[in-house]
């Protein structure tokens, strides 16, 4: 247990900082550009340096992984590490763009990947290719890619919009017209202030309270109590809707700290215990000297219960709803 009594559930691994799109929201692409320095091909964790870290947060009670990035599907060969973790008594899961997802879904799911996440904020392809600086033409293919997910029966696919005011709005009903029907869990998520360079303001942020009012007009909504303890989002389903689902994760309107169970590694192996956190611990440095399983539990241990972490929430009681002034990490770097 951390300090405000919280125990370590799941780790978000990002595998690389790169990525095969530049949200304008993310890795904005004036300052994501060719001049910008991604991390060399020796300072990633190496599968192995990976699967050991698993490993040993295992007897910490790590009960669930997500692979991130950056773009995790940009890592060559990731279905050769799902299947190294795929022997660890937790659940594996990925979020990704979904660009490069299309005829891979049997091969990751036979490799081990339970779920998996899809990011889409936009179905009309010029908004699209605003957000995304990618071309609208390769919508379709991300829209493939989901109904591939869904068909080789990976756990309820989930699918990731972040609304931003006078941005997408128009997509919550576009999102709902086109995945209402299929039992995936449609998430809206709130904007939030990560990293140095997305022009965040509290203005662009669009609290979930509205879109739900705006979803209550048309459709019954029937609250699903939480499963566990961790569960960002809060889930409705639609009277009718065949096992869809909607959720919100408002991290800036009513932020959920309390129940963080969240540790996070970046791509060279740094340990951060919250998103907006500004240091992390040097993990790689400990595996690449020794490479000692126990000293890696205990030094992640230490670490998490010493954590008091809980950003969103002193965000929120700031005199002026904004952002808190600190240099923040990017959360390409971190792994959303
Ligand atoms: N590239 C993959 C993808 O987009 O799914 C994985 C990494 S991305 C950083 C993970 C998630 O973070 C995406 O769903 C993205 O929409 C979300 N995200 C990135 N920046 C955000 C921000 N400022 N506010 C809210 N969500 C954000
Ligand atoms: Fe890339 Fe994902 Fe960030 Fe978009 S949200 S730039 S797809 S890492
Ligand atoms: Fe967890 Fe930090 Fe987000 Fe709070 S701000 S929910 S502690 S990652």
């Amino acid at each position: 247990m951390d300090q405000m009594g919280r125990p370590l559930h799941d780790l978000r691994i990002s595998v690389t900082d790169r990525c095969n799109m530049r949200c304008d929201y993310c890795m904005p692409a004036d300052v994501f550009d060719s001049n910008h320095q991604f991390m060399n091909r020796n300072e990633l964790l190496t599968f192995e340096e990976i699967d050991s870290v698993v490993e040993s947060l295992i007897p910490l009670g790590i009960k669930k992984i997500r692979l991130t990035g950056g773009e995790p599907l940009l890592r060559r060969s990731i279905e050769n590490l799902i299947q190294m973790l795929s022997k660890h008594p937790i659940e594996i899961a990925m979020t990704t763009n979904g660009l490069l997802f299309g005829g891979r879904g049997e091969i990751l799911r036979k490799a081990g990947l339970d779920r998996v996440t899809f990011s889409l904020d936009s179905l009309d392809p010029e908004v699209f290719e605003k957000i995304t600086r990618t071309s609208g033409e390769r919508l379709q293919s991300i829209l493939d890619a989901i109904d591939e997910a869904i068909e080789c029966g990976l756990g309820q696919v989930r699918i990731n919009s972040v609304i931003r005011r006078g941005v997408n709005e128009q997509d919550i009903d576009r999102l709902i017209e086109r995945f209402g029907h299929l039992p995936v869990s449609l998430r809206f998520i709130e904007f939030m202030d990560v990293g140095n360079h997305n022009r965040w303001r509290h203005h662009d942020v669009v609290p979930s309270s509205e879109i739900r009012s705006h979803l209550r007009k048309r459709f019954n909504l029937i609250p699903i109590e939480s499963i566990h303890r961790g569960e960002v989002a809060r889930r409705w389903s639609v009277e009718g809707g065949n096992g869809f689902e909607v959720g919100f994760i408002s991290s800036v309107t009513q932020p959920f700290c309390g129940d963080c169970t969240r540790a996070r590694i970046s791509a060279e192996g740094k340990l951060f215990t919250c998103l907006f956190a500004t240091n992390g611990t040097d993990l790689k440095a400990i595996l690449r000297s020794q490479n000692n399983e126990i000293q890696i539990k205990d030094t992640i241990s230490e670490i998490w219960s010493l954590r008091d972490d809980r950003y969103s929430e002193l965000r929120s009681k700031t005199p002026k709803p904004g952002t808190i002034s600190l240099p923040k990490i990017e959360m390409s770097y971190i792994g959303g």
